[in-house]
């Protein structure tokens, strides 16, 4: 009868068999309560006897130089404290049927010297070495203990043992390896067939996927490896499809919930707008341009992420969709992620605007710039325009989403994001405006993987092409004992009209020290090496007036050389700028670094990106070609510095680089799905498991096309686990 066994799934873990109220009171400090909970918490790692080595081989393997982890079962045999000065070191000796290993820690000595009593059995996994005695050491190693039932099974049988992270509120509760494997496999025995089924049959049998309950229970305690992996897809599919279905959901409540405003080309205005621009817009600028044409004119509400590398041309491409949209009378809103940017979009967009009336003197486009730092006059002032829609574009940073700002008559958003605006916020301004168009535009290419989970409830339009004559950016690495020449050449080029910015890292923790070494690397360069040229500084530590002043002293030529820290990353034109001089560029990440190379190049004469580095990561880049699909993921912890500075030298393609950063950092690290509303991913890896993604997102957008609100029969599994399990991501995706 299911209502009973669902009752007996959600029980508290202490009616189960050796838990009782102590233990599952440290249970409950990591979140398990029920018998369900347990059945989730699943092994860190397995152990299996293909991989396990007995101590003979294990040295063998040390002795041909093998440079990776391996696995060792022993014996505790004996157990030594050694005392040097204040440090205390704890060396165990462990024996197997083929000899002895040793294990040593530096560190916490004294919990180590508890963990490990004679005559018990351990799985040792680590990197091995040599000790001083020639012995085969581990040190610091990962460990497992396991009873002798379970080797000699494990040993004679092939059975796989799983390994579970046991946090101290466990460890102190008395519950350590060999108790929570036995407590989880009685769990395991007699509730995992009770469990209910959270996907659709006929989607488990058209993926070729493993039942629930088969998946749980292999998951635990395999049957075989191919059993553990489908155990895993099995899993790593579901978290993807819900993922994914989520997104779909989303998409799907925002273009039926709200009709869009369905404009049309009314006037001129654009065509003229055209005419006064220097330029022809690229074949890219078009086609997304015709994209965006298409969303506006009909009536579903556009919800568009515009990508682009830097220095695309993004920037005129949202400017004239405004213009379409102030055609239709509406008023438009563009975001910038800083002050300076708004600034610096505003005063470019009212010098556009102004040429445009200048030429076309029907119809005077007005724009206001709203910043949270103006004097209260000011700011009224503009609040005031906006409500009387005196304003048509509306420029400014966060203090557009606030309360105060009230829009006559908002009919496009424009978001000049990255990755700074969470989906709150966006929901927030679209509740501004009847129901206006909103536009994303992105500075940091995404990765394919990326925009189609956490952006993939937005449509996507990709300008994959640069302005004509622009020539690429040349990019050279450079040892520090280079420096002399490079500051040559910069001076060089200064007499040729080359503007340079120099970049030197954040390395200080404080503030005043930041201040502090940026004052020092510019006193220095004055005094010299560029004593003959003009230098300005910009740092962290200056308000964005005084950035905004230094920067137009740059612009306006009176200096020759910026100096700055990484402040000048957000996107400020300097057409003259022409080599950006990057010092210990290894401390800077890829994106960062790709960032800072869109500064320079801009026009039409050849950029310069000098990447300063120390001179063992040069060497290492001249000897070695990294192919991170080869290689494994220690090595590329081990060089990801050599290897994000290589791949800045072998491309200038944004969606390379955004690709390879997103294989050295990992997901989590540049995209937080949290700010997203979508849930974490505890079980697949964006990057890895990209086809399985490709696959679910296909499955759960086509599901949500033939039932938007999940109502048939079919669908009901699906319904229920969603609001039983993703009741908080569903704040913008309504199945009701
Ligand atoms: P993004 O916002 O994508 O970084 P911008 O829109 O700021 O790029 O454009 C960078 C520079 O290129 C600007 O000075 C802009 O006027 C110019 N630009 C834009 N489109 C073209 C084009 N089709 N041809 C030549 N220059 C262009
Ligand atoms: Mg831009």
């Amino acid at each position: 009868m299911k209502s009973i066994s669902k009752n007996t799934l959600d029980e508290p873990v202490q009616y189960l068999k050796s838990v009782g109220p102590k233990r599952s009171e440290s249970f409950s400090k990591i979140g398990i309560n029920s018998v369900r909970d347990l059945l989730y918490y699943f092994p860190s790692r397995h152990l299996d006897r293909t991989t396990v080595l007995n101590a003979a081989k294990a040295y063998g393997y040390l002795m041909n130089g093998y440079d990776g982890e391996l696995t060792v079962i022993g014996k505790v045999y004996e157990k030594e404290k050694k005392r040097f000065g204040k440090r205390e070191i704890l060396k165990i000796q462990f024996k197997d049927s083929t000899g002895f290993f040793e294990c040593v820690w530096f560190r916490a000595t004294k919990y180590f010297y508890s963990v490990f009593n004679e005559g018990d059995l351990f799985a040792i996994s680590s990197k091995p070495e040599k000790s001083k005695y020639g012995a085969l050491q581990f040190i610091h190693p990962d460990f497992d203990r396991i009873s002798e039932e379970e080797e000699k099974s494990f040993l004679h049988t092939g059975k796989i043992i799983p390994f579970y992270r046991i946090p101290k509120e466990l460890r102190s509760g008395n519950i350590g390896d060999l108790s929570l494997r036995k407590i989880i496999s009685i769990a395991v025995e007699n509730y995992a067939d009770q469990i209910d089924e959270t996907l659709p049959l006929e989607i488990i049998n058209e993926n070729k996927l493993i039942g629930l309950t088969e998946a749980i229970r292999n998951y635990h305690f395999p049957e075989s490896t191919e059993k553990l992996n489908s155990a895993k897809r099995r899993f790593k599919f579901e978290e993807l499809f819900y993922l994914e279905l989520l997104v779909a959901l989303r998409k799907q409540n925002y273009q039926a919930k709200l009709a869009g405003n369905k404009m049309i080309i009314r006037t001129t205005l654009v065509q003229n707008f055209l005419q006064t621009l220097p330029f022809e817009l690229t074949k890219a600028q078009l086609k997304v341009l015709s994209e965006i044409k298409n969303d506006l004119t009909s009536n579903k509400p556009m919800n568009r992420l515009l990508q682009g590398d830097v220095g695309s041309g993004k920037t005129i491409v949202s400017l004239i969709a405004m213009l379409i949209a102030i055609d239709n009378g509406f008023q438009a809103a563009i975001i910038a992620p800083t002050e300076i940017l708004a600034d610096q979009h505003a005063k470019n967009i009212s010098a556009m605007m102004k040429k445009l009336y200048k030429h076309f003197p029907e119809r005077e486009i007005k724009v206001s710039l709203l910043l949270g730092g103006q004097k209260k006059s000011e700011r009224e002032k503009r609040l005031e325009e906006i409500e009387l829609q005196e304003a048509d574009i509306i420029v400014g940073t966060h203090a557009l989403f606030e309360e105060k700002v009230k829009y006559k008559n908002l009919g496009l958003v424009v978001i000049d994001e990255q990755h700074r605006f969470g989906v709150r916020q966006r929901a927030k301004l679209q509740s501004k405006g009847k129901t206006p168009e909103v536009l994303v535009m992105s500075a940091t290419p995404i990765p394919r993987t990326i925009s189609m989970t956490i952006y993939g409830d937005l449509d996507i339009s990709i300008i994959d092409e640069m302005p004509k004559h622009r020539k690429p950016i040349k990019t050279v690495l450079r040892g520090e004992n280079r420096l002399p020449e490079i500051f040559k050449f910069i001076i060089d080029k200064t007499h040729e009209g080359y503007q340079t910015f120099i970049v030197y890292p954040l390395v200080e923790e404080s503030e005043k020290l930041e201040l502090k070494a940026a004052e020092t690397f510019y006193d220095t360069l004055k005094k010299t090496h560029l004593k003959n040229l003009r230098l300005g500084l910009i740092h962290g530590r200056m308000s964005w007036q005084e950035k905004e002043e230094r920067m137009l002293l740059f612009l306006k030529k009176e200096f020759d050389v910026l100096v700055s820290t990484t402040v000048i990353e957000v996107g400020i034109d300097i057409p003259d700028a022409n080599i950006i001089l990057i010092n210990d560029a290894h401390r800077f990440g890829l994106s960062q670094l790709h960032q800072l190379r869109g500064r320079v190049g801009r026009s039409d004469k050849q950029a310069y990106c000098v990447l300063v580095t120390r001179d063992e990561i040069v060497r290492y880049n001249i000897q070695q070609r990294f192919d991170l699909e080869y290689l494994s993921s220690s090595l590329i912890e081990k060089y990801k510095s050599a290897i994000r500075l290589q791949t800045m030298i072998k491309t200038n393609d944004g969606f390379e680089i955004a690709e390879t950063d997103l294989k050295l950092r990992g997901p989590g690290d540049i995209f937080s799905t949290k700010q997203s509303g979508f849930p974490d991913l505890k079980y697949a890896d964006i990057v890895y498991d990209a086809d399985l993604l490709n696959i679910a997102k296909k499955i759960a957008f086509d599901l949500i096309n033939k039932d938007p609100s999940l109502q048939m029969e079919s669908n009901l599994v699906i319904r229920n686990n969603l609001i039983k399990h993703y009741s908080d991501n569903l704040q913008y995706a309504k199945i009701a």
